[in-house]
């Protein structure tokens, strides 16, 4: 994986939660990130296989900075990273950034409703500004 980058890249690793909305959010913020908003600045790493040992993953978590992005206090992305690889850059936690800015959180685990957009957008605008003052844009 290391090959593949030889510019600077921050690494998204989003929690994967599925059993409450922040979860479901925490996905798609991050997938906004990655295919629009940040594209060529951001990769993913997959959670579940970075805990299941993958040297790939493991290793471009110790190389190159990172941002965790969790849907609750339990912070699990936050972490397996600290345990992992290192420490992230910049640790998101959804349900506190939702409650700083008034927001409800998803009443659905499977899929977004239109009033949960403004939701998406505080999430995915936040992830962006940590990519750019890690990278120094902006
Ligand atoms: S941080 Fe919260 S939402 Fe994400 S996987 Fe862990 S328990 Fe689930």
């Amino acid at each position: 994986m290391l090959e593949e980058f030889k510019q600077v890249k921050v690494g998204i690793i989003p929690c994967n939660g599925e059993e409450i909305g922040e979860g479901t959010l925490t996905r798609f913020a991050c997938r906004r990130v990655l295919d629009t908003l940040r594209p060529h600045d951001t990769v993913t790493i997959c959670l579940p296989l970075f805990i299941a040992g993958d040297k790939g993953e493991r290793n471009f978590a110790k190389a190159f900075p990172t941002i965790t992005v969790d849907g609750c206090e339990k912070r699990c992305s936050q972490k397996s990273t600290e345990r992992l690889s290192g420490r992230p850059k910049h640790a998101i936690v959804i349900s506190e950034l939702l409650k700083e800015h008034g927001l409800e959180p998803p009443q659905s685990r499977q899929a977004l409703e239109e009033k949960d957009k403004a939701a998406v957008d505080l999430v995915a605008e936040e992830i962006a500004r940590k990519v750019d003052e890690i990278l120094e844009k902006g």
